[in-house]
């Protein structure tokens, strides 16, 4: 079992031990039977602490990311909630990427700035920027976005853990929109991978969910306390719809990567389209890192600037196969205008998009029928 396909359809997967059944049943339960007072039956208690459909996802996403401990979140953000929880007190500082989702952005800034953990924005593709910016003692975390989102930006994970690690500080790294089939973060030297789940991993737009991983045992044990002690697991149902999907993982990245490669290519040929933003594309200043940090290909999401505003507002309401709808990494196709949509609320904030900025997630359709939407919409 040692490929990563493989490891994907069986890791944890076995078929039931009593009947057979081919597909692990879900385990609704809430609670578990004592054998006797504290004696768990597999360790299992009460659905808060350990539930056997979430146990079985958390082993598989820290097999799959080439790591040790894994944890299961409801959603993304309340994965990336733990990771500051845990990690952050008043008084730290905390270093994020120019090109970070939204969310994160409002987290770390708004609901942990209120409880007075500092942060700055920094490109992190400026090695003298990043320098500057670690406040020795004070930092706690460096949170890396690879590719980015909307815009696709490319960080070397392994360089900025490098200079972090000279500094005692930690590197996280959002791996949504890659999946770890695509990358692996703590392979190339971070040391904490977070996933919104609700995107590639989950892979239907039929579920929510979060993740935490990484190799340190020390900090397991805080994770784990934090999971028990206040409660944001993913319910049995989502866990198993997660686990579900990760078995076709492979599959999908590798299918949403090259529909993607073949819009990207279309859209940078085309005479309405003024920039597009894609690690596939050689044109794109991070091709080369992300050649390096990345296999398989370059993942599904595809942005790209048309000549203004209202361009752009037009062709999203202008796509028929694109359904118009935040989110990405379902195997439908949609379209995004984040200005308006995901990045509404940060218009005025450091992380602010191009009122131009159209985001495409591209989905598993023929691509055939995908450029001829995009063509038509264009049109
Ligand atoms: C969607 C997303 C999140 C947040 O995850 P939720 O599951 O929506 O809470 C975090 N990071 C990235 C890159 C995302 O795309």
């Amino acid at each position: 079992m040692s490929e990563f396909e493989t490891r994907a359809i069986h890791f944890k997967q076995e078929p039931d031990r009593n009947n057979g059944a081919v597909i692990p049943p879900i385990y609704l339960a809430s609670t578990h039977r004592q054998s006797n007072i504290g004696e768990h039956m597999e360790g299992m208690e009460y659905s808060r602490v350990g539930n056997p459909n979430r146990n079985a996802l958390e082993e598989a996403l820290a097999n799959l990311e080439g790591s040790k401990h894994g944890f299961s979140f409801a959603s993304g953000m309340a994965a990336e909630d733990a990771i500051m929880r845990v990690l952050t007190s008043a008084g730290d500082h905390v270093v994020m990427t120019k090109q970070i989702y939204g969310g994160t952005y409002r987290l770390i800034d708004k609901v942990y700035g209120g409880t007075g953990v500092e942060s700055d924005v920094v490109d992190l593709t400026d090695e003298a920027a990043l320098r500057a910016a670690i406040k020795p003692g004070k930092t706690k975390l460096i949170w890396i976005e690879s590719p980015s989102n909307p815009t696709l930006a490319i960080v070397d994970i392994a360089r900025v853990s490098e200079i972090a690690h000279e500094y005692g500080v930690l590197t996280v790294v959002d791996n949504t929109f890659a999946s770890p089939y695509l990358q692996r973060p703590i392979e190339l030297g971070a040391d904490i991978v977070v996933h919104s789940t609700t995107k590639y991993l989950g892979g239907h737009s039929d579920l929510l969910g979060g993740a935490v991983i990484f190799n340190s045992d020390e900090l397991a044990e805080q994770f784990h306390f934090l999971q028990y002690a206040t409660g944001p697991v993913s319910s049995p149902f989502d866990a198993w719809l997660t686990h579900r999907s990760i078995k076709t993982l492979a599959v999908r990245m590798e299918r949403h990567s090259s529909n993607a490669q073949a819009i990207a290519e279309y859209l940078l040929a085309h005479p309405k389209v003024e920039e597009v933003y894609y690690p596939g594309l050689p044109s794109h200043p991070g091709h080369e890192i992300a050649k390096r940090q990345m296999e398989h290909g370059f993942g599904g999401v595809v942005s790209f600037r048309l000549k203004d505003e209202a361009a752009a507002r037009k062709f999203c309401v202008s796509t028929e196969l694109f359904i118009l709808a935040e989110s990405l990494g379902g195997i439908e196709s949609l379209v995004n205008y984040p200005a308006g949509m995901t990045h509404l609320s940060l218009m005025e904030s450091p992380i602010a998009v191009s009122k131009a900025l159209v985001r495409l997630a591209v989905g598993l359709e023929n691509v055939k029928d995908q450029i001829a939407d995009l063509a038509q919409a264009l049109g």
